[in-house]
């Protein structure tokens, strides 16, 4: 696989006007750079605000940065009992096995401790006390390995580490959020899908995916082979401006998703990460969105659209709400709204007729739409 990694080759495969390499060096000094070649082909060159470079050619807006950004936008630190882990919720933590991914996102929230270089690259000394710090928690259910991506790993650093999860007993499931199956699909060999099962646990796979041109042929034949392993798939996405910000579009990469045997997981609202304001929408345009990917689209194809709280308070669903409590003559009732805005009482009003109504509460005042 071919990847550019400086603002130069940006410039020479026609993915930056020349005269933006100084200003593109500027970004690649402070946040690393890696646009593979599956993701480079994407791009439309004649297309100034096409979706997939918005994502991984840097942009001179990065040197941008606002009062609210944080260098740790979801907390890890907070939670960081040893290096490598990250243990935020009781029954599941994070293993961060490297700080190496295959494409460098302009959004990662993770985006000043990834790439080439940061300092916390984990030893082999700090992984055993990461190991050891899981051995010792039995309250730990699921291991959610992460980075980095833990699918740049080696074969053999990868059979380790399952090796090692295999023989702890309290932990059943391991989860590997990756984003190799669209930015370096041919790196899903058999072998590797074999290096990620356990005997007698699962390993769910979720694949970080923005936008449906991502899910190439090459993504899709990536897709299957663990599929076809039996490892389940699920799916991550960041709400980000100008790349899958409509319903729309959403829609469609989330219909994408499913024929790909990835059943949509999570909907990130873009963390505040320094230097992403040009990439960041607000709450409410994710909540029209969702709301309206409700009404359009198979249940199939929703994901929750979800918060994290800065601070290391961790995830909150966001997405539109759909029912709204009423106290209404010392009863409590309820009205939904359906999927047109309509909206209904729950339960019901009681008819006059029906004698299976006794005890219903009365209607209440008109239901206006909203
Ligand atoms: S692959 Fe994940 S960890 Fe790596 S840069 Fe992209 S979002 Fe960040």
């Amino acid at each position: 696989m071919t990847t550019l990694r400086t603002p130069a080759q940006l410039c020479e495969h026609g993915l930056a006007p020349p005269d933006r390499q100084p200003a593109l060096a500027a970004v690649a000094t402070r946040y690393a750079v890696a646009v593979p070649d599956a993701l480079a082909q994407l791009i439309d060159r004649a297309d100034p605000a096409d979706p997939i470079a918005r994502q991984i050619v840097p942009d001179p807006a990065e040197l941008i940065h606002r009062p609210e950004e944080l260098a740790d936008p979801i907390g890890d630190d907070a939670h960081s009992p040893v290096d490598g882990i990250v243990h935020r919720y009781p029954d599941r933590v994070l293993l961060k096995l490297t700080h190496i991914c295959a494409v460098y996102c302009r959004f990662c929230f993770r985006r000043e401790t990834v790439g080439p270089g940061k300092p916390n690259a984990l030893s082999t000394q700090a992984l055993a006390r990461a190991l050891e710090y899981i051995r010792t928690h039995p309250e730990i259910w699921e291991v959610i390995l992460t980075g980095g991506d833990p699918l740049v790993l080696s074969l053999r650093r990868l059979r380790s580490v399952m090796n090692a999860l295999a023989h702890i007993d309290h932990v059943k499931i391991v989860r590997v959020h990756t984003r190799v199956p669209v930015a370096d699909p041919k790196r899903i060999t058999p072998a590797l899908v074999r290096a990620m099962k356990i005997k007698g646990k699962p390993t769910y796979v979720a694949v970080h995916v923005n936008h449906s041109r991502e899910l190439t042929m090459d993504a899709r034949a990536a897709c299957s082979r663990m599929a076809d392993a039996g490892i389940p798939l699920l799916s991550q996405t960041v709400l980000l401006a100008g790349v899958n910000d409509t319903a729309e579009v959403m829609g469609e990469l989330m219909r994408a998703l499913v024929e790909c045997r990835i059943k949509p997981y999570y909907l990130h609202h873009a963390d505040l990460a320094p230097g992403t304001s040009h990439l960041r929408t607000e709450i409410a345009i994710g909540q029209q969105l969702v709301h309206n990917l409700r009404g359009r689209f198979s249940g199939l194809c929703q994901p929750t659209y979800v918060l994290d709280i800065p601070g290391g308070h961790g995830k909150s669903p966001i997405g539109s709400n759909y029912i709204e409590r009423i106290e209404s003559g010392g009863r409590t009732q309820f009205v939904v709204e359906d999927f047109n805005g309509r909206r209904h009482q729950y339960p019901p009003a009681a008819t006059a007729e029906s004698p299976s109504d006794r005890g219903r509460p009365p209607p209440l005042q008109a239901l206006q739409s909203r």
